[in-house]
């Protein structure tokens, strides 16, 4: 755990420079806009320890799969989001020295990542060998207006002596992936050019051919005077670069603007790129620094006009929540159905692929109720495109025509993951796709959905698990065998309590769905039966499954079994494992924690926050404290859900906890692995602790619910969500909830489960314990 990030509610920050942090400020302060994304990295050569990235959405390559011993049924190759092209670049030397902080002494190094506004700044001052001080300031963004441009201003002033300086500002396409299996590089060269101030460079991945062309352009001003320097044209192989010589004064401040835009052939046609990226490009550099600026910070304040949670009296939660919410919309903006949300976004290579049940799982509850409905159906429909290949994976594996198997980890709908405990065995992540239909149609009303798409992906899953569980004689009851659960420290296990539950619902609801099309659209209803070859006969099967399946309980201690046997294991508690042997993933052999009983991350308590409504408080009760006490926490998905449900059962001190611990996660590298890119799918879980387990937020019977309380030490918390044409906002404070609605039309809500009227553009007041209007 570290604790060096500065804490304010609005911008992230760093003082001081200490390299070996380098990377876990890299991974921090990365900037994205949904369509590219890129790590802090410096503009200037930098010769420590470094981790490039630069990352361009849609764009991945299928590397050669890995492994010590091949499975039949493991996918060949797995795509990974590549790096890419090295936009950032801007090289300088002082008076033949070059300009590289692991070189040089820094001094005054402050950076910071500005939310309100969707920036980053650097400065510092750097003594040279040669004695000569510069004082930089580098400040850049990804535009989220002009979504395929990136512009940096950086400035350059000598502090004590003249000097010479020597700029190349580049495009490098010579890059590769920290996580390549093969130490390959991924991309080839296609073309390149210079232009007056200005180059190109068009590169191609091998294999899969997408094009990425990128081209930039500079400016120069001395103390505001615009200067125009001799170039020189660099081309070199992947690389091209325009390089110039400036002599300054001491305290005279060069100024280079750079402007770039990433261009992918995902959305031009290849022969155009080179002519759309130059009119991009000119448009941006027409429109000039100040003006991008101003435009992303007009940008930016919308989007936390929606989406934004104020946090009174804890700046550290202030910070953390806003933090996450700025890198959940620097990854996904959803105006794409071609594009998803990787667990390390653009900030990382790590989880190779992009999408995961985390998406379903986590983040969609959080674009559910801060962006249009458009941003969380387009994550369902990414789903639905991969239909054809949900069904080619089932297939593989051995399932008949028709099961649908969604894959683990995925880019385009092929699977990318392979061990076989995950690839074959964690199959709960079809139950979260599902379920994940199921929750839009809730949030949003929108039962057409189902007709449209929905309910294709409902019986292919359907006809999965059917295929899927055993009939064990011995019981006379279904099972399903094989099994790795969300808690990926027990692989191979009979019955899953989680995953017999999920396999279970999803045959219902799909069942409940078919025969809501039928009724609402009985022609679209048969076209979709021809279409699946879809037979009602194979609803008697489901039926007979989902009443007949077994789930592991324990009579005695009055809990669901997160599979059978889990009692047998030595029951050792998490407060009696030495902290020096945590987390157990870096410090214990697989073999013993696949013995052991600890518990990576939720998972009965999973299936108990997904179907709450089932569950009397006592039961949740009884088997939240029998696996919190088991559960290590370590993936970030999990302590979200501990703290919906502790705040769930009243336990408000530990669901604080739980939420700091996962909005802080990377701030404060609390893992230990925020050098490998950010936690992004969880980020959602950090605001779902807030409006699920605070606020309590339930959508029961088209209408919202709150059960409010605030943590002891925060005056107040505040929250927009939009929920069905109506934006409300809702604050809560120490004695008191304010729910105000935004539309024109009254709207009823619940409170403490009683009904409440608010006012047409106006906000009703409650006592916070009772919810007693206060008028
Ligand atoms: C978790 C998975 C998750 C993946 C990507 C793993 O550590 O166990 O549940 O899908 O990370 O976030």
């Amino acid at each position: 755990m570290k604790n060096y990030i500065i804490k304010d509610e609005w911008n992230i920050i760093e003082e001081g420079f200490d390299a070996s942090l380098g990377k876990i400020s890299e991974s921090i302060f990365s900037i994205g806009n949904g369509k590219m994304g890129q790590r802090a990295n410096f503009e200037e050569q930098y010769s420590g320890d470094s981790f490039q990235g630069s990352y361009v959405a849609g764009i991945y390559y299928p590397d050669k799969t890995r492994v010590g011993w091949w499975k039949n049924g493991y996918p060949a190759f797995s795509h990974k989001v590549i790096n890419a092209t090295n936009w950032i670049g801007l090289n300088i030397d002082v008076n033949g020295e070059a300009l590289d902080l692991g070189r040089v002494n820094v001094t005054e190094f402050h950076r910071m990542l500005n939310m309100k506004e969707g920036y980053l700044k650097r400065t510092f001052i750097a003594e040279l060998n040669t004695g000569i001080r510069v004082k930089i300031t580098a400040t850049r963004f990804c535009s989220i207006v002009d979504k395929e441009a990136g512009t940096i201003c950086y400035e350059i002033t000598p502090l004590n002596l003249a000097t010479s300086l020597k700029i190349s500002v580049y495009l490098d396409g010579d890059v590769k992936n920290e996580d390549a299996n093969y130490d390959e590089k991924f991309w080839i060269e296609r073309a390149k050019k210079t232009f007056q101030q200005g180059a190109l460079l068009t590169m191609e991945t091998k294999r899969t051919g997408f094009w990425l062309t990128t081209a930039m352009q500079y400016a120069m001003q001395i103390d505001g005077e615009i200067i125009v320097a001799k170039e020189k044209q660099i081309l070199d192989e992947k690389f091209v670069a325009q390089e110039v010589d400036v002599i300054l004064e001491p305290e005279q401040t060069l100024r280079i603007y750079k402007y770039a835009v990433n261009l992918s052939s995902e959305n031009y046609p290849k022969e155009l790129m080179e002519n759309h990226a130059q009119q991009i490009l000119q448009k941006i550099v027409k429109k000039g620094y100040d003006q991008l600026k101003i435009e992303q910070a007009a940008a930016w304040k919308n989007k936390w006009e929606e989406s934004d949670v104020l946090i009174e009296g804890d700046i550290a939660a202030q910070q953390a929540i806003r933090f996450n919410i700025f890198q959940l919309y620097q990854t996904y903006t959803g105006e794409d159905a071609r594009l998803n949300i990787g667990p390390k976004g653009f900030t990382g290579e790590k989880y190779g692929g992009v999408t995961y049940w985390d998406t379903e799982a986590y983040c969609l509850p959080f674009y559910l109720a801060t962006a249009n409905q458009q941003v969380a159906r387009n994550l369902l429909i990414y789903r639905y495109k991969h239909l054809e290949k949900a069904y080619e994976n089932a297939r593989m594996l051995g399932f008949s025509n028709g099961a649908a198997l969604y894959p683990m980890v995925t880019i385009d709908g092929t699977e990318c993951h392979n061990e076989w405990e995950i690839t074959f065995e964690e199959l709960h992540r079809n139950g979260a796709i599902a379920f994940a239909i199921y929750n839009y149609i809730r949030y949003t009303g929108e039962h057409s959905y189902l007709e449209q798409y929905g309910l294709e992906v409902l019986v292919g899953i359907a006809r999965f698990w059917a295929q899927r569980v055993s009939w064990s004689a011995a019981k006379q009851q279904y099972m399903l065998l094989g099994i790795t659960g969300p808690n990926e420290y027990e692989n191979n296990v009979n019955n899953n309590w989680y995953t017999n539950t999920i396999a279970v619902w999803c045959l219902k609801y799909a069942r409940e769905a078919i025969i809501y099309v039928k009724e609402s659209n009985p022609d679209r209803y048969e076209d979709i039966a021809k279409k699946l070859d879809f037979r009602e006969d194979e609803l008697s099967c489901w039926k007979a499954i989902e009443e007949n399946m077994y789930y592991p309980e324990d009579q005695k201690l009055g809990i669901f079994l997160q599979q059978d046997g889990y009692l047998d294991k030595e029951q050792i508690l998490v407060k009696n494992l030495p902290l020096s042997e945590r987390p157990l993933n870096q410090k214990w052999s697989w073999d013993r924690i696949l013995r052991s009983c600890f518990i990576k991350q939720a998972d009965v308590l999973q299936g108990l926050y997904f179907f709450e409504e089932r569950y009397s408080d006592e039961v949740i009760r009884r088997n939240y404290d029998f696996y919190e006490a088991r559960t290590v926490h370590e993936s970030s998905l999990s302590p979200c859900v501990h703290a919906i449900l502790a705040a769930k059962l009243g336990d408000e001190k530990r669901a604080y906890e739980f939420y700091l611990r996962t909005a802080r996660l990377d701030l404060d590298d609390y893992n230990n692995d925020t050098e490998d890119g950010l936690h992004i799918t969880s980020m959602a879980g950090s605001w779902m602790s807030i409006v699920e387990g605070f606020a309590g937020l339930r959508v029961r019977e088209n209408t919202l619910h709150f059960k409010p309380f605030i943590p002891e030490g925060w005056q107040s918390y505040t929250f927009r969500i939009r929920f069905r044409n109506t934006i409300f906002q809702v604050k809560v404070s120490k004695h008191e909830i304010s729910i105000t609605n935004q539309s024109s039309e009254e709207r009823d809500v619940l409170v403490h489960n009683k009904h409440v009227k608010v006012p047409a553009y106006g906000t009703f007041k409650g006592e916070l314990v009772g919810c007693q209007q206060i008028v």
